[in-house]
């Protein structure tokens, strides 16, 4: 018997890339798309000579084709820090509004399960703590992260609207803080931030006086509970997440710590509507699927500094000049 399809958009991304790993693994046939405005290539490298890859540079917000059949897509194409909304702010929105449509239309037309990366993002600064399912959220429309949070409303409502006008099956996953090896450094969050800081003998920024809360939870444990929810048949936004709260600031410690360096904090000024408060109630995942975070805060960073210490020197300091053209299909 033929294997199954599955299309991954932001396969080159963070964790884009670790999907296509665990699909391939399952025995899946992996088809990656990527326009590599923020993935990169490095990341799905090893991928390249496997028989069930195959790997299309495309931005989904332009007509999406792919020939054959398609059992299941999963949306991850998004830039998806901070930094990067304010960077690139129009191809944010479209990705999560364009894109999203495209993909929704394509698995109407090949009857596939559509998965959407949603965030916890879509609960703005959150006025109810911790965050559940049926909680609308508090989300400033116009502010810089404005971009990200709508898009992905819009996102939400429109998956919602192909599953009921058109009956396409659709799974909508609302993602929290996670990390994990593939981050990019550079991303400008918190954890490569600090990382990054701690590896290159740089004092570790917090902004603000860092009592503002994260819950974090590792790639690894996120990429389970996706696969759990894809197979499931469960339609409503699921919370994914580890409900380990911590402030920043005690996150900085924890990272001097882990990496043993002397360097200091320093404050700098927090940005406009970062989120004073952020924890998941994953009691809906657990019930559904038994899924709950496995991997603890002290093992995930040990493994993500390894990983990012291991990097070529250079990485550290962002640039990365790899030739992969002759591996990508326009
Ligand atoms: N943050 C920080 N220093 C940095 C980067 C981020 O103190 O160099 C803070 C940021 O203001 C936020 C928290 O860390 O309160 C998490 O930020 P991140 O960008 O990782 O993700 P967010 O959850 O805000 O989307």
């Amino acid at each position: 018997m033929s294997k199954k399809r599955v299309l991954i958009t932001g396969a080159a991304g963070f964790l884009g890339s670790h999907l296509c790993d665990r699909f391939i693994q399952e025995d899946y046939e992996v088809i990656g798309m990527d326009n590599l405005i923020t993935g990169s290539l490095k990341n799905i490298e090893h991928l390249f000579k496997l028989k069930d890859f195959t790997f299309y540079e495309h931005d989904v917000t332009k007509f999406v084709h792919v020939s054959g059949p398609v059992h299941y897509i999963l949306h991850f194409a998004s830039p998806a820090s901070p930094i990067d909304y304010l960077k690139i702010p129009i191809q944010t929105l479209k990705v999560g509004s364009l894109g999203t449509h495209n993909l929704l239309g394509l698995a109407k037309a090949k009857n596939a399960t559509i998965l959407v990366a949603s965030t916890s993002e879509i609960y703005g600064d959150p006025l109810v703590h911790p965050q559940r399912e049926d909680y609308w959220g508090n989300v400033n429309p116009v502010g810089p992260r404005g971009v990200y949070d709508e898009a992905k409303r819009f996102q939400e409502a429109m998956t919602m609207a192909y599953h009921t006008f058109h009956g396409v099956d659709t799974r909508i996953l609302r993602i929290f803080n996670t990390y994990g090896p593939r981050m990019r450094l550079n991303d400008g969050r918190a954890l490569p931030a600090f990382i990054g800081q701690a590896l290159r003998g740089e004092d570790l920024t917090v902004f603000g006086d860092g009592s503002q809360t994260r819950s974090f939870c590792y790639v690894d444990d996120l990429i389970e509970g996706i696969y759990r929810l894809l197979l499931s048949d469960y339609v409503h936004p699921v919370n994914m997440g580890n409900p380990q709260e911590i402030t920043i600031k005690e996150f900085a410690v924890e990272i001097l710590k882990l990496t043993g360096v002397d360097q200091k904090i320093i404050y700098k000024p927090l940005p406009k509507d970062d989120p004073a408060q952020r924890k998941p109630d994953i009691t809906l995942a657990r019930n559904l699927f038994g899924w709950e975070p496995k991997v603890s805060r002290s093992e995930g960073l040990k493994i993500t500094y390894d990983y990012f210490k291991t990097l070529p020197r250079d990485a550290w300091y962002e640039s990365e000049h790899y030739d992969f053209s002759k591996y990508i299909r326009k």
